[in-house]
Formats: C-alpha cells, sequence, structure tokens
C-alpha cells in the first residue's frame, strides 16, 4: 500500500466493486451545455443523479454527444468528480420518429436531434458518431408516438446492427412492445433498454430466442412504476404494469439471461436506487445476481471484465462503500457512504442520507 495512501475507516460498512448504472441519460438540465457550467455545478448534478448511489462508471444511453463528451473530457482531467461515461451518443429513430414526449423536452432546451432520412443516413450517422466517441449504438425500434408505437424498419435497424458490430460497438434498442423486440432480435441487436410490460406476454419460445442471441437485458422497473403514476391510471392498473414487468424479469432471470442493472435516470427523475433493487428481489433476484448485475455481468457484456467489476490486485480501483450488510439488508444498497472512482473519493454520504 502506498504509504500516502487514505485510510478510510469502514467499520460496519460493506465494500463492493464499483457499481455500474447500464441506463441512464446526461439529459437533465443542470448537465446539458455543461460549457456553461463551473466544474462544482456539474459535480453537484453528478453526485445527485449518479454517484450518490455508488455508480463509478454509467451508460448514457441517449444524450447530446458533444455535450457529455465534454464532460467526459473535464471529468478526466479531475476538474469535475464523476463516474467513468459510457455514453451511445445521439439515438437512432424511425424517419422523423423522435417521440413526442421527448421531442417537447428537447425544444425546450434548444437541442435538435438529428433525423435520418434514409438507411445510408443512418449509416454514415453511425461512422461519426462513433468516430466522435461513441461507445455503442442507441436505436427505438420502437417509438411511442401519441396511442401508438413507430416501428423501425428491419432493413434500417440491421444496417445500423451491422455498421455498429464492424465497428466493434455494442447496440441497446429500445424496444416498446413484442414488434420492437422482434426487431431487436432479427437485427442482431445486444441489449435490451428495457422490459415491456404491455399486453403482449414473452412466451418460453420468445425467451428461448432472447437467451439463443445471448441478449442482455436492463429491467428499468422502477420507469414502470414512474410512467404508470404520471399517466395518471388508477391505483390498480399502475400495480397491473409493474407487476407485468415484474414477471418478465423473473422469467428471462430464471431462464438464466444476462441482466443488467439500469434505471433510466436522467428522464426519470427518481434518482433513488431503493425502488429499483426492492422490485428485482420481488422478480426472484437473489442478492448475489443483484449484485452481479451491477458489477460483473456489464463488465463482461462490454468487454471491461479484465479491469472492472471485481475488487482484485491491478483491476480499477473503483469501489462503493455502504452502510450496513447489503447481503442481508438489500436496502443498504442504497445507503452509500464512499464512491471512490480510480482511487478518489468522488462522493461522500453523510450518516443521516
Ligand atoms: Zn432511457
Amino acid at each position: 500500500m502506498p504509504h500516502a495512501a487514505t485510510v478510510i475507516d469502514c467499520t460496519g460498512m460493506t465494500v463492493t466493486a464499483g457499481l455500474w448504472n447500464s441506463h441512464v441519460h446526461i439529459l437533465p438540465a443542470n448537465l446539458l451545455h455543461a460549457d456553461k457550467k463551473s466544474g462544482s455545478q456539474l459535480t453537484v448534478a453528478l453526485q445527485a443523479m449518479l454517484t450518490r448511489w455508488g455508480f463509478t462508471t454509467v451508460f448514457d444511453v441517449a444524450s447530446v454527444l458533444a455535450n457529455t463528451s465534454g464532460i467526459r473530457t473535464r471529468i478526466a482531467s479531475g476538474e469535475i468528480l464523476g463516474p467513468r461515461i459510457l455514453t451511445t451518443g445521439e439515438p437512432f429513430f424511425a424517419p422523423h420518429g423522435v417521440p413526442g414526449y421527448v421531442s417537447k423536452y428537447l425544444d425546450e432546451n434548444n437541442i435538435i436531434l438529428p433525423d435520418d432520412v434514409t438507411v445510408v443516413d443512418a449509416v454514415e450517422r453511425v461512422q461519426r458518431e462513433i468516430r466522435a466517441g461513441a461507445d455503442g449504438i442507441k436505436i427505438f425500434a420502437g417509438s411511442i408516438e401519441g396511442d401508438g408505437v413507430l416501428l423501425m424498419s428491419l432493413g434500417r435497424a440491421r444496417a445500423i446492427v451491422q455498421e455498429a458490430h464492424r465497428l466493434r460497438r455494442p447496440v441497446f434498442v429500445h424496444p416498446s412492445n413484442l414488434a420492437g423486440i422482434n426487431i431487436a432480435l432479427d437485427s442482431g441487436a445486444d441489449v435490451l433498454a428495457h422490459l415491456t410490460s404491455d399486453g403482449g406476454t414473452w412466451s418460453p419460445v420468445l425467451i428461448g430466442r432472447m437467451r439463443a442471441a445471448h441478449m442482455s437485458l436492463i429491467p428499468t422497473l422502477t420507469l414502470f412504476d414512474v410512467e404508470a403514476k404520471k399517466g395518471g391510471a388508477p391505483p390498480d392498473v399502475q400495480q397491473k404494469i409493474v407487476e407485468r414487468a415484474v414477471a418478465r424479469l423473473r422469467a428471462y432471470s430464471a431462464a438464466g439471461g444476462d441482466i443488467l442493472f439500469g434505471t433510466d435516470v436522467g428522464y426519470i427523475y427518481q434518482f433513488d436506487t431503493s425502488e429499483e433493487y426492492a422490485l428485482m428481489q420481488r422478480a426472484g433476484l437473489t442478492f448475489p445476481q443483484i449484485l452481479a448485475s451491477l458489477t460483473t455481468n456489464p463488465a463482461h457484456r462490454f468487454g471491461f471484465s479484465d479491469h472492472s467489476g471485481r475488487i482484485a490486485v491491478k483491476m480499477d480501483a473503483d469501489l462503493t462503500v455502504f452502510r450496513g450488510d447489503p447481503a442481508t439488508d438489500l436496502s443498504a444498497l442504497s445507503r452509500v457512504s464512499y464512491t471512490i472512482r480510480a482511487g478518489r473519493v468522488i462522493f461522500r454520504g453523510t450518516p443521516e442520507q
């Protein structure tokens, strides 16, 4: 141990490898137009949304690439305390397929997302995004537009996935419904960015196809609860929406499917992770399975397992320290004392938090 090392008293605490959140968005207004914000403002914003909850690595699956890259550079320089941020940059839609709920927010914040008219345009933009630093590509196989879902054509999805894979990047898919999952499977994509919770049940055949395709799944269970409440559904309907999603996670996990923890924070503003953990537990995931979804699973999926996801010599010095023991009390996973990224404390909790 270097003799100048800081010693942290962790009496009564538990240390794990730094946590990953594989579905976030660097989109809240306090993280946009970052070139006009101070390092301490951005540190506070990143702490509130991410590092306060123990995340040392996040995958941003749709944001403004130039803005997110700028934040990344300032984190690397030490000016901002923040997690490692991987990003897909700007997402891909069917022509004119930016979902209504997104475009209103973007307009209010003076952001214009690209609209690829042709498949060739989309493929060229995959190249541009990756050249500009994107670590993955995100497609909306189904965009929610009003009461319906606008699907991306399979030809477009395949062309985007093929180009991303040629450039060795994973592809995340926002499915919306069963047809969207089929586009994800038929195009050869890698990660479902959400469960679905519509009426289209996940048959054993579908789950078998997802397993055979090594499709990773990010549950984002909290999102379904937040959206159901926002939509003003009666309590019994809200509960049904969440329970359907929970049942699908149970089925995919029980079948041995790869689960990556993710909450969609930055789109939703419920930053507290405790509901997500409780719902994962309700879906039958054990503590080791939940911990794997936060550490070893994403590290493996995204090619970081030789240096991230475990505590071992030569690994990244990314650690999360919790008050109490999450193995016996899952709620301790949301009581973070320290978040440490590359050996530096990037969040320090107080006992009241
Ligand atoms: Zn999202």
